[in-house]
């Protein structure tokens, strides 16, 4: 002991001969075996994954997940502390790829499955050794020589058996759902996931032309922000309860909002033949935008839903009930018929003739073009916004319906509002701040992936 800290002292070979005075003398079991039969205090560790070396960020949460279970010890309790391997998902397959030089989903199934699969589980174990060190270094106690794996049988039949439950309760669904897609990865993003990949991005939003049916010249116009799904419009959605306008521009008739005439059409530049309330328009039936689609009995209607504002555009949106979640909900309502014109790759499909296999982002400027010519845009307008890019590849993502399984925790909601109120925040602002609001706006967790190296679904 030191009556004052010496100046020559050595902070970093202290810390060292800690550390190995603590290995050799296997405090940390001690630690343990000291407090047989005294109460238990319970340490869940979210594992991390050995594919990536350990970064600063590891070292902050290994320290505050050290911080507890030692106080608890001190205090008297038994905290056994089991380390664990997060050792599935995309990170691992992305790695794996990389290394294989292989591209997509479609490469890899020809590379074949299951030796893909069997590199993902080499690949798992990396930087297994630097993890070690790290964890050793900065004093964190864990039990690292018996860790539970995410991969083993053993742990997937614990995720298999709360499955059962979840199953047994009717929470696990499946559903047909608009999901924020990566084309590249084959897969949907969770909305974290999606949150991480924001960026701003200049696009070109248009304004449609579209032909009402048994009218020679009169014209819906409705705005889009994504022309690529144009071609997979099935119906327009109006607000019921506000005021639309019959108006003459130019040598036709067009259909909008009375409130945006101004903005969209040139103040002086139209006059007005007749104004309704947005639900006389509804059923109301038009042309397919282009020559090349089939008609649909079932489609090609105007439809009214209360999420359409007039902030934006024109106060007529293009649904494609394919690529929206707004579109989904209300083309389910009407019963009309979902068109996804767009393969799981991000390609459009055969259907849209002139467009066929072009990216979507690639699709824009052909839409656009082709509008241009046959008469069908009525503007172009550049617009700045934020938008969407897979984290893992930075392919724009897109909004698209996939059949994916979900747990319903919207129906767990009050519960989970109720029990994190009797939990302990620090710091407590956290309680009813970011914890409290995401579970008041819980949403139900889509968990399927469709991808290789993951928990098997015993469905
Ligand atoms: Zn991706």
């Amino acid at each position: 002991m030191y009556d004052k800290v010496p100046t020559n002292l050595n902070f970093v070979e202290r810390e060292v001969q800690t550390e190995q005075f603590w290995k050799e003398h296997d405090i940390f079991g001690k630690s343990i075996k000291a407090r047989e039969g005294a109460p238990v205090f319970t340490f869940y560790d979210g594992p991390p994954t050995a594919n990536g070396k350990p970064h600063i960020g590891h070292i902050i949460t290994r320290a505050v997940k050290d911080l507890i279970p030692r106080y608890k010890t001190m205090k008297g309790y038994k905290v056994l502390r089991k380390a664990g391997w997060d050792t599935h998902g995309l990170p691992v397959e992305l790695e794996v790829e990389k290394s294989l030089g292989l591209d997509g989903k479609p490469q890899i199934e020809d590379y074949g499955v299951e030796p893909f699969i069997a590199k993902c589980k080499e690949s798992v174990w990396t930087y297994e050794k630097e993890w070690r060190a790290m964890s050793d270094r900065v004093g964190f106690w864990a039990d690292m020589d018996h860790p539970y794996v995410t991969y083993h049988n053993e742990y997937i039949e614990s995720e298999w058996w709360a499955l059962k439950q979840i199953w047994d309760k009717g929470l696990l669904y499946k559903g047909h759902k608009v999901v924020p897609y990566c084309p590249r990865c084959g897969t949907a993003l969770s909305s974290h996931e999606v949150a991480q990949g924001y960026k701003d991005v200049k696009e070109t939003s248009v304004i449609a032309k579209f032909k009402v049916e048994g009218k020679d010249n009169e014209y819906f116009l409705a705005w889009t922000t994504t022309p690529w799904t144009l071609p997979s419009n099935v119906a327009l959605t109006v607000n019921a309860d506000e005021t639309y306008a019959r108006v003459k521009y130019q040598d036709y008739v067009a259909i909008m909002a009375e409130a945006l005439l101004d903005t969209i059409l040139g103040e002086g530049n139209y006059e007005v033949l007749e104004t309704m309330k947005g639900k006389e328009l509804e059923y109301m039936r038009y042309e397919p935008l282009f020559s090349f689609l089939e008609n649909d009995p079932k489609a090609f209607i105007v439809t009214c839903d209360p999420y359409v504002t007039l902030t934006d555009g024109t106060g007529v949106v293009h649904s494609a009930g394919a690529f929206g979640e707004d579109d989904a909900r209300v083309c389910n309502a009407y019963n009309v018929p979902f068109r996804q014109y767009v393969d799981d790759s991000g390609n459009m499909t055969k259907e849209t003739g002139p467009f066929a296999g072009l990216f979507v982002k690639d699709a824009d400027p052909k839409v656009i073009e082709y509008m241009e010519q046959d008469g069908s845009l009525f503007a172009a307008i550049p617009f700045e916004h934020n938008y969407p890019f897979c984290w893992r590849c930075d392919t724009p993502l897109i909004y698209y319906a996939r059949s994916t399984w979900f747990i319903k925790m919207t129906a767990l909601r009050d519960n989970l509002v109720r029990n994190n109120r009797t939990i302990n925040w620090y710091p407590d602002n956290i309680k009813e701040g970011r914890f409290g609001n995401f579970l008041e706006n819980v949403i139900d967790w889509g968990l399927s992936r469709e991808r290789y190296w993951g928990t098997p679904l015993p469905i």
